[in-house]
């Protein structure tokens, strides 16, 4: 798939690529170090604002068409439960959202502010901030090819992938829009926006690592999602650098996650739970596993038992996301008490099971809601 992303942005790059960056410019390897705490730690817009490269080398980069490819904010959606939805675009034009959400909900709701364990208030928290830990959701692809039936982003189909730089730039433009700085601010990272991480996973992963080494967010904070691309779930668990691993399962049978995810055509149940059982989980890691709960389709207490027996013996901990509605969906959400009656039977066979809270419908900010939707009543915070 084409990559759209200019060719000279600094943005992406890593520690190597930029010392072997400024070596041809025949400078000396510490500039490189100096690049990376601009873009990475400063987050600066433009090459003329790295104030620790002398004048003349800036002149240089500038002439040589580099650029530091900070995406821009197209547009910002802000929902009463203070979930900001932001339209990033990227240079060629193409955008994608990317979601913030300030303040986790107890830890264990399944929001991806559990990622990382709480421990008190951030020290950085200052006396008017309403939140100690935020949760960025980031997207890996503008649009997406995996079609599943109950997404709003299945709609846009693929248009192409997004650098590793491009990746990065949703969180970089979020941290410097939000003031905040991980690690002093506790941030987690969710790729679980638009797309899907695992049809782009060189450049995924490459990210993750950028994030990891150069931004400063540790891997334990982060997770990624996948629809069940199986031979990347063997990939990601020799990663040496890796978020942790949810899945989207969805259904727990193979006539009806085919018939709500097509791709289980190509990667049945069967390899996915055998890639899931193999993946090497380290100390008290755990695999997620997310289950859209469709009303009178996957939702009754038999698919919960469908469920516990296939996640039987493993390390693995079940987010249940009621459907958030979109137009052109043509599922509905289940009622409260069938979510509930779904999680207890999970809870009763000792399977760890949270409702995920959702965050932002109002602005279509939540799962499976990401589409570049303009046309919404809340207005746009300038
Ligand atoms: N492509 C990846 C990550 C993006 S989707 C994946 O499929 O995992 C993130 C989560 O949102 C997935 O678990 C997906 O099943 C869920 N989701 C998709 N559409 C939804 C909807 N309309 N309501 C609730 N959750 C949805």
């Amino acid at each position: 798939m084409a990559d759209n992303s200019p060719q000279n942005a600094l943005l992406g790059l890593d520690r190597a690529e930029l010392a072997a960056l400024v070596e041809s410019e025949g400078e000396g390897a510490y500039r490189a170090h100096q690049l990376l705490e601009a873009v990475y730690r400063e987050r600066v817009e433009s090459i003329e604002q790295i104030s620790t490269l002398p004048q003349q080398l800036r002149l240089k980069l500038v002439e040589k068409r580099f650029s530091i490819g900070l995406p821009r904010i197209e547009k910002r959606f802000v929902s009463q439960d203070g979930t900001v939805r932001y339209l990033i675009e990227f240079a060629d034009g193409q955008s994608v959202e990317t979601v913030w959400m300030p303040e986790g909900d107890g830890g264990e709701e399944g929001d991806g502010t559990q990622t990382g364990d709480f421990t008190g208030p951030s020290p950085a928290a200052g006396p008017n901030r309403k939140w100690d830990r935020a949760t960025i959701c980031i997207s890996s692809q503008v649009g997406c090819a995996v079609d599943c039936q109950f997404c709003l982003t299945a709609l846009l189909g693929v248009k192409r992938n997004l650098s590793a730089g491009e990746i990065v730039g949703q969180v970089c433009a979020l941290l410097k829009d939000q003031g905040v700085s991980p690690p002093e601010d506790r941030i987690n990272l969710v790729f679980m926006g638009m797309g899907e991480p695992f049809l782009n996973y060189e450049n995924f992963v490459k990210a993750v690592r950028l994030l990891v080494e150069e931004v400063g967010v540790a891997e334990s904070r982060m997770t990624v999602s996948t629809a069940g691309i199986v031979p990347r779930i063997h990939d990601l668990g020799q990663e040496a650098i890796r978020p942790k691993l949810a899945i989207s399962l969805n259904a727990p049978n193979d006539t009806l996650r085919t018939q709500l995810m097509p791709l289980n055509r190509k990667w049945n149940l069967h390899s996915l739970m055998t890639a899931a059982r193999e993946f090497p989980l380290r100390n008290r890691e755990r695999i997620t596993f997310e289950y859209v709960l469709l009303s009178g389709v996957n939702d009754a207490t038999c698919n919960a038992e469908e469920v516990v027996e296939l996640l039987r013996g493993m390390r693995a901990k079940v987010n249940l996301i009621a459907l958030n509605p979109g137009p052109g969906i043509s599922f509905s959400t289940p009622e409260r008490e069938r979510v509930e009656a779904f999680q207890q039977v999970l809870i009763k066979a000792g399977i760890a099971a949270f409702v995920r809270r959702p965050r932002g419908r109002d602005i279509y900010a939540a799962c499976g809601q990401l589409k570049r939707t303009v046309e919404i009543a809340t207005a746009p915070v300038p």
